[in-house]
């Protein structure tokens, strides 16, 4: 596939129970692709740690399984590429590069605020898929806040108006994972 996960992480390796805010029903409903075939956008927010990468990875595996083309890639390296293309005169080409898998997931969004024309080129990007292609955004920040984090509002409120439209938000709470389970284990209080 041509997904490049950061890591290896499965549905089956979820621990549900360690996370009531996310619905298992809902998961499995997602991992069916149906959301894919309509287009639809997925928005994983909430703190470091709650497993917003994990089940990103393991939808876009239930998503390969089930014959959709997906694209992983954190936001800063899209913006990176995005802004370097501009640069160079081939956004346009980078755009199509985007805009060709079925599924994009876009990974930690807001964990560094956007440069102004950053967020246009973004704003360009979310366009070009708008009802083409399905986004899975993961963010540890609610949407409220990403006026701050692509340091405009406008291109924000026309950002979230085409992402919100057919969309599926899972906001998950509680504490990071990996220090729950050391806290468990006795190693922290
Ligand atoms: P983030 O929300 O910051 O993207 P991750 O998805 O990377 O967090 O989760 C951090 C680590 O904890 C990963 O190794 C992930 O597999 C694991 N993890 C988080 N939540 C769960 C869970 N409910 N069940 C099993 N592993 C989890
Ligand atoms: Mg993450």
């Amino acid at each position: 596939s041509i997904a490049k996960f950061p890591y290896v992480r499965t549905l089956e390796g979820f621990d549900f129970q360690a996370q009531p805010s996310v619905d298992p029903k809902q998961i499995r409903e997602l991992a069916t692709g149906r959301w894919i075939a309509n287009g639809d956008a997925l928005l994983l927010l909430g703190p470091p740690g709650v497993g917003k990468t994990h089940l990103a990875v393991a939808l876009g595996r239930e998503a390969i399984h089930k014959g959709y083309s997906v694209l992983f890639t954190t936001a800063t390296a899209l913006m990176t590429t995005l802004t370097q293309a501009q640069a160079q005169g081939r956004l346009e080409e980078r755009l199509t590069h985007y805009s060709k898998p079925k599924l994009l997931i876009v990974d930690e969004l807001g964990y560094l605020p956007f440069e102004s024309q950053a967020a246009h080129l973004f704003f360009q990007l979310v366009s070009r898929r708008y009802e083409r292609g399905s986004l899975l955004i993961t963010s540890n920040r609610s949407v409220g806040e990403w006026g701050e984090v692509f340091g405009d509002a406008v291109v924000a409120t026309a950002i979230l108006d085409r992402l919100l439209h057919h969309s599926h938000v899972i906001t998950i709470r509680g504490e990071s994972y990996r220090l729950r389970e050391k806290r468990r284990a006795g190693l922290i209080r």
